[in-house]
């Protein structure tokens, strides 16, 4: 397999870009695609699709993937090498940023029942059981999940028998920031792992049902904490891989069309950007302060980002001319985490 694994180990922060292909119908429709890519330079350059003479917006990022990506091309370059930092005991962070229908949750979770569409998610569980198994003569592992829900600042658990209860951030100095109540589960398979994924996806899908769209307008946090224990040195270590799909990224006037309010609304883009002062705060070395205690989000999530933390962001955009304004909004607010 190859990975670019040494530019985790020594950059905390990776942004990666993703574009989707167009799909049949903005086919169908003859939409143009707006976005080129110099695979040399990492480069994405976004055409304004009115002023189509003019020079274009370009973009620099770590890695840039094209429509031809395949799920297991984003995996093994973005993911594995956080997966592998994880088990040398490194917590890590792996978002997916970006208006909504631009492949956030095809390319965290996509479609598990074809191995070849499966997204980040499903693609580490497979990875961690096989770590698991080579490094079973030495090592005995514990894999845990917890799978919470985060809209208009409110926490739930989606692999709860009561998900629609709304759960308390609490801090204490043993464990650090944790949710009260919050179900974790004890895995020893990839079935099992895959089992409380379904769950909790289908508890999320049945909530946005009820709720005009929701899953569009909420944050999930998928947890994985791996406990290590070296049978020979009896030594312990515990590591955390949260793996999370955001709230679609599009701004207020066109989230006002689908009648929701302007408090939920504000909160969303609030914890949106509140994540974006968190990060380019950890990239700028002399920033001693982190709001991380702005959003639900960056709380949660405090442990795994910053300090030798491994963080991916994955930027989908839609390659489509009519989402330009959108598009060019998710790659400036990415390129303010470089
Ligand atoms: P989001 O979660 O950002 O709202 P989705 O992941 O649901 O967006 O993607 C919207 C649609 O586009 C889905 O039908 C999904 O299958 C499709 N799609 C997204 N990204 C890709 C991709 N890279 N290749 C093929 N289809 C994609
Ligand atoms: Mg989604």
């Amino acid at each position: 397999m190859t990975s670019n694994s040494e530019d985790i180990e020594t950059e905390s922060v990776h942004v990666v870009v993703r574009v989707r292909p167009l799909n049949s119908k903005e086919e169908m429709q003859n939409c143009q695609n707006i976005i080129s890519i110099n695979h040399e330079e990492n480069i994405i350059a976004l055409e304004n699709p009115k002023l189509p003479n003019m020079q274009c917006k370009s973009f620099k990022f770590d890695h840039v993937f094209f429509c031809d990506c395949t799920q297991l091309d984003i995996y093994q370059k973005v993911a594995l090498p956080i997966v592998d930092q994880v088990f040398k005991g490194y917590n890590g962070t792996i978002f997916a940023y970006g208006q909504t229908g631009s492949g956030k949750t095809y390319t965290m979770s996509g479609n598990q029942t074809d191995n070849e569409l499966k997204g980040i998610i499903p693609n580490t569980f497979s990875h961690i059981f096989s770590q698991i198994s080579r490094a079973s003569n030495e090592k005995s592992f514990v894999v845990t999940v917890t799978y919470v829900e985060i809209y208009n600042e409110e926490v739930r658990d989606l692999l709860s028998v009561h998900p629609n209860e709304k759960l308390e951030i609490r801090e204490r100095v043993d464990v650090g920031v944790y949710v009260r109540g919050l179900t974790g589960f004890t895995v020893d398979s990839i079935n099992a792992i895959n089992e409380l994924l379904q769950l909790g996806n289908s508890t999320r899908k049945t909530r946005a049902t009820l709720m005009n769209n929701l899953s569009s307008r909420s944050h999930t946090i998928f947890t994985i904490t791996i406990e290590t224990k070296d049978r020979e040195h009896n030594k312990t270590t515990v590591a955390k891989l949260n793996l999370v799909d955001l709230a679609g990224s599009e701004r207020l006037k066109r989230t006002e069309a689908t009648g929701i309010g302007l408090k939920e609304a504000s909160n969303i883009n609030q914890s949106l950007f509140v994540l974006s002062n968190v990060i380019s705060a950890l990239v700028e070395e002399k920033c001693t302060h982190v709001p991380y205690r702005n959003s639900k989000l960056t709380r949660l999530l405090q442990d795994s980002l910053g300090g030798n933390s491994k963080t991916a962001i994955i930027t989908t955009i839609s390659p489509n001319e009519n989402d330009y304004d959108e598009s060019l909004c998710t790659l400036r607010y990415a390129s303010r985490a470089k």
